[in-house]
């Protein structure tokens, strides 16, 4: 197999048809000797997804489909497409057609120059409200001056990557994925093309604002260590500006003789203390729940239905 594409799917009854016809058009006049897959991963839609889904990979050989047991979320859904993907390259790519498959070809031409990662890189988004695009820019430039791994901006996680990658992917179990900074960590050599980024065709974004927000949360915590370090310089700043207090407390007190029983000060300490105190503690449980959720070590997803065979345990040979 040369090429796997894999499109997570979650209520897209109106986009699947569109989109198959226009993979195809994309696909089959590339020349791939080993041929393509379709791998359609059903993220617990509600929808006619599913029947769809499997009228298609009844009519074309080429198309699979993954029935989840419930809504896993976007990244796992990719990751099981990963797992029982065969191709050596593979395309991760939207439903909704904000992704233009016509890229595709541009995308394996430019991993075929010698790259393991080629992502799109969005030049402009249309389509998409004000808030949504200003948090997304505000995340991406904050992530990445708090991370060592240099995550690209302004990417999603349309993109191509090589056969070497995601073995290595494979090998990284945690609960909590952040895929686009786990392909910027495996290394390996990594460029990008540019593309404008279209509205979405029908349907409505999967994405709310509260996944959107545990997305961004794993994504910190996944990669980074600022958050636990803030926390703790903020706990130094504030027991350091105590400690004069009390000093100074203490003269007034024992020397000076010359105090007032204050309750407006003492109560801004405790306030301001207790303040600290619980940001640092949500820091540290943030991190506490994510090591959690790995140390007991469930599946990532479980699958209701497929006609793909389970991919075989442990590492890939190499
Ligand atoms: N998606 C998914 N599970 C979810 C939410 C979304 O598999 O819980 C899929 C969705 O069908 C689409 C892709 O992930 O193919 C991107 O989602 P969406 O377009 O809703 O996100 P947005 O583009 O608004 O960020
Ligand atoms: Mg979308």
């Amino acid at each position: 197999m040369d090429l796997s594409v894999i499109i997570p799917i979650y209520n897209e009854e109106t986009n699947i048809d569109e989109l198959y016809r226009r993979l195809l058009s994309v696909l089959e006049p590339m020349v791939l000797a080993n041929g393509f897959e379709l791998i359609f991963v059903n993220d617990g839609s509600r929808d006619r997804s599913l029947p769809m889904l499997k009228a298609l990979a009844a009519r074309d050989l080429r198309v699979h489909y993954l029935d989840f047991s419930r809504n896993f979320g976007h990244q796992i859904a990719v990751t099981a497409g990963l797992d029982h993907s065969q191709g050596g390259a593979v395309v991760i790519i939207d439903a909704d057609l904000q992704d233009p498959p016509e890229l595709i070809t541009d995308l394996y031409a430019k991993l075929g120059q010698g790259y393991d990662v080629v992502y799109a890189k969005r030049r402009s988004r249309q389509g998409e409200s004000y808030a949504k695009k200003l948090t997304a820019k505000v995340f991406y430039r904050l992530l990445a001056r708090i991370t060592h791994v240099s995550i690209p901006v302004d990417t999603g996680d349309f993109r191509i990557i090589s056969r070497r990658v995601v073995r290595t992917l494979r090998q990284m179990p945690e609960q909590h994925k952040f895929l686009r900074g786990q392909i910027a960590w495996v290394g390996f050599r990594q460029t990008f093309l540019e593309y404008d980024r279209a509205e979405r065709a029908g349907g409505q974004t999967g994405y709310t604002y509260r996944k959107m927000l545990s997305f961004a949360l794993d994504g910190i915590t996944s990669f980074s260590d600022a958050p636990l370090k803030a926390a703790t310089l903020m706990g130094f700043t504030v027991s350091g500006v105590a400690f004069l207090l009390m000093l100074y407390t203490l003269y007034s007190r024992l020397v000076w003789h010359d105090y007032e029983p204050g309750w407006a000060s003492l109560m801004m300490s405790i306030l301001f203390l207790g303040g600290v105190q619980l940001i640092a503690l949500g820091v540290i449980g943030e991190y506490v729940a994510r090591l959690s959720a790995n140390v007991r070590q469930r599946p990532l997803y479980i699958i209701a239905e497929s006609d793909l065979p389970a991919p075989a345990p442990g590492p890939e040979p190499f």
